[in-house]
């Protein structure tokens, strides 16, 4: 069996490539189960020891298994191994197979640096975020602008120099070992400048080594970070869009919306603690609607979803972005989906971290 939190995340990874990630399904159906004329996928379980699959096949279902090599203990082990599969499916494709979501983001991450920046200010800008900017070490760092995300690396030690030629392989091979001595997780670019970048840090109350560094980080402490990239990518013809994010994704909310043309139509859901954990923002057309969790815990907020079910909207050429809490983000866009009948390519819905409790 596997543990508790394999058991979660593979809930997750079943919702999340069954949703969003069919067309990899579909390739792995197709050119690693080598079924022909496949029109649709679906993973219906994961055990310890095989992926069991609904392959739609003209006009009938048919079901298959993808077996381990080995039994299989951990989630970690199965996403690899899935990887493996839509590689060696990718390999019999014919060549203008169209790239699968999965495989474009795996591509954007071949050619990424890493950059060691500094700590230059810190600012409260709620009861629960704080704005960090680093400066120094960023000159070649590109401006991907909306919500361009960046892995950053960080010491236990909050003094400590990073050796010049340190790069994101050396963390994943420390990575594997017991007492590493760093640690990481993705964030957003608030604001972007020459050689200098905004980021801002969600406090929160369980022991997390990033918000922890956060806190504690003074100015010239060190930091390496690895990217960008960007999940925000509007079908050609967008004018109308809704954002939906808690605390962690309202800085890729706000720096998506800096970009946007004039003349587009937006609309923001903002969840948050309560009014303390609100901040002043630019929004002169009243286009961001605040939601406060009150009582609720981040991640078990139940008034944005009640907000989403009684939301009216126009759906043409509307774009929805949402990020947040894996679990209440999944069923966010199950909501939407069911009640605007939206393409994939109209969506993108991405769990920013995981309740573990
Ligand atoms: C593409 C992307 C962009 C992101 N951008 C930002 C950003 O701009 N700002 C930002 O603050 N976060 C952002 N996040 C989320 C951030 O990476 C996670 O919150 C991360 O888990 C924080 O690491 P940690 O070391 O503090 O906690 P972890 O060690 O990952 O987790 C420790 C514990 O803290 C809990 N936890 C983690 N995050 C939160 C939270 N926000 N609220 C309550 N409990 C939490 C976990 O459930 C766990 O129990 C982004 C994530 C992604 C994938």
């Amino acid at each position: 069996m596997f543990d508790k939190k394999s058991l979660e995340s593979i809930e997750l990874i079943i919702d999340n490539h069954n949703e969003v990630n069919e067309d990899a399904l579909n390739l792995v159906s197709s050119y690693y189960l080598d079924i022909t004329d496949v029109r649709g996928s679906k993973i219906m379980e994961i055990s310890n020891e095989e992926i069991s699959m609904m392959i739609r096949v003209s006009d009938k279902k048919i079901y298959r298994t993808i077996k381990f090599p080995n039994t299989f203990k951990s989630s970690d082990e199965v996403v690899t191994f899935f990887y493996l599969c839509l590689a060696e499916a990718r390999k019999k494709a014919p060549e203008d197979y169209p790239k699968t979501r999965i495989e474009i983001q795996i591509e954007k991450t071949l050619n990424l640096n890493t950059y060691i920046t500094k700590v230059k200010n810190k600012k409260e800008i709620s009861s629960n975020i704080i704005e960090i900017t680093f400066n120094g070490g960023l000159e070649s760092l590109p401006d991907l602008k909306n919500d361009a995300f960046m892995y950053f690396i960080i010491h236990k030690n909050i003094d400590h120099r990073y050796p010049e030629n340190f790069v994101m392989q050396n963390f994943r091979e420390l990575n594997a070992k017991k007492d590493n001595p760093y640690s990481a997780a993705y964030y957003t670019i608030r604001a972007y400048r020459e050689n200098e970048i905004d980021v801002w840090f969600v406090l929160h109350d369980h022991p997390g080594p990033l918000a922890n560094w956060a806190e504690k980080v003074t100015e010239d402490s060190e930091v390496a970070i690895w990217g960008p990239r960007s999940t925000f990518t509007p079908p050609e013809g967008t004018d109308n869009f809704l954002f939906i994010a808690d605390e962690t994704a309202q800085p890729a909310v706000l720096a998506s919306i800096d970009n946007l043309e004039d003349k587009f139509n937006f609309k923001c859901l903002f969840e948050t603690q309560d009014q303390s954990s609100q901040f002043e923002c630019h929004d002169p057309n009243n286009c961001i609607e605040w939601i406060y969790r009150n009582d609720e815990p981040a991640g078990k907020g139940s008034e944005l979803s009640k907000r989403i079910e009684e939301l009216e909207m126009e759906t043409d050429n509307l774009y929805v972005f949402g990020a947040g809490e894996a679990r209440q983000i999944s069923s966010i866009r199950k909501i939407l989906k069911q009640k605007f009948s939206l393409k994939p390519d109209q969506m993108s819905f991405t769990g920013y971290w995981k309740r573990t409790d």
